[in-house]
């Protein structure tokens, strides 16, 4: 089967092209070398503190659990003041805002499919510590938290850490994403993300994980083999919202990562969320909806990938949801 589908609310196009079947990786390669618990070299390992700089948040306070610091190499500071210069071919703005990195745990070996129930409680808080910090200055448009498995995926240390950059400017993605949302609120009063979480709850090919709180399940036209996205089910824009959806979230994620690791054998992945930008108006709040998109990253971009910004996917969602779903 070849289809080519359109996202739900995305301008965008996929191929899902199952001739080229996804294949595992055939077993006679060699088993990826297990990591130490401490590393003498990883500058994230408890002992090795002073090669970081001083920590923004520490918790808790001795023998430390989690640990915020800013970025060695930062993407955006807050050296320079804010100024923008709109021109009319030109714009910009300083390359304002923050760069924290997150080393969820001190241990150098744990992965997160293999995290607690605390410690992914723990890491949700910090995060929502620090998009507190970053919501109040006023400069600050948008928070992007997100998680880089791999080196595959980016990650330059193997020791587990989420990085979380906040911008004066919102995505493009993110604006995309408003769009699609605000046209169909303006045709139906609704929330698309309410109606997809509706229409894939009923549909069950597609889902991973649900109970009453939380849904993940396999995008219609996802641009990956097995990507996985995961809404809370009570309407929020942030990520603040009820315990009850952030333990489902929390719950849905453990689940989806432990499967990855099961399945696909610790794959590579990064791992967003997805908020609405932070100075809210116009419906805003009614019309987007928080949630957490994962990609395991399987198959790497080539030239026609780059050159038509269209992916290719080798495994139906359909087909990789129930994989999933038998291992949850
Ligand atoms: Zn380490
Ligand atoms: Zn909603
Ligand atoms: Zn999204």
């Amino acid at each position: 089967m070849v289809e080519i589908r359109k996202d739900y609310l995305l301008n965008r196009w996929v191929i899902i092209s199952e001739k080229r079947k996804f294949r595992p990786k055939p077993k006679d390669e060699p088993k990826k070398k297990k990591l130490p618990k401490k590393s003498k070299n990883c500058p994230f390992c408890p002992g090795n503190e002073k090669m970081c700089p001083e920590p923004i948040i520490e918790k808790p306070n001795k023998n430390w659990k989690i640990r915020v610091i800013g970025n060695k190499y930062p993407a955006v500071s807050k050296e320079e003041k804010f100024r923008e210069k709109f021109g009319r071919l030109t714009t910009k703005k300083t390359g304002y805002g923050s760069h924290y990195l997150i080393i969820d745990t001190p241990k150098h070996n744990s992965y997160p499919a293999n995290y607690k129930k605390k410690e992914w409680r723990l890491w949700f808080e910090t995060i929502k510590d620090v998009f507190n910090e970053e919501a109040a200055d006023e400069n600050i448009q948008y928070i992007l938290a997100f998680k880089n498995r791999g080196p595959e995926a980016g990650a330059s240390q193997p020791h587990p850490h989420t990085q979380i950059i906040s911008l004066p400017a919102v995505p493009h993605l993110i604006n995309e994403e408003m769009s699609g949302a605000d046209d169909y609120y303006t045709f139906n009063g609704k929330c698309i993300f309410c109606e997809i979480i509706k229409m894939e709850s009923k549909f069950k090919k597609r889902v991973v994980f649900e109970n009453k709180d939380v849904i993940a399940f396999c995008p219609y036209a996802p641009l990956w083999p097995f990507e996985v996205w995961i809404f809370p089910k009570e309407h929020t824009p942030s990520i603040q919202m009820s315990k009850s959806s952030e333990d489902g979230i929390l719950k849905a994620l453990s689940k989806v990562l432990k499967t990855y690791y099961k399945v696909l054998d610790d794959p590579p992945f990064n791992l967003y969320m997805h908020t609405a930008y932070l100075r809210m108006k116009d419906h805003v709040p009614q019309k987007y909806h928080f949630h957490i998109e994962i990609n395991p990253r399987l198959e790497k971009d080539a030239g026609f990938e780059l050159g038509a910004g269209m992916n290719i996917t080798t495994i139906s969602p359909e087909e990789a949801a129930k994989i999933l779903r038998k291992k949850t």
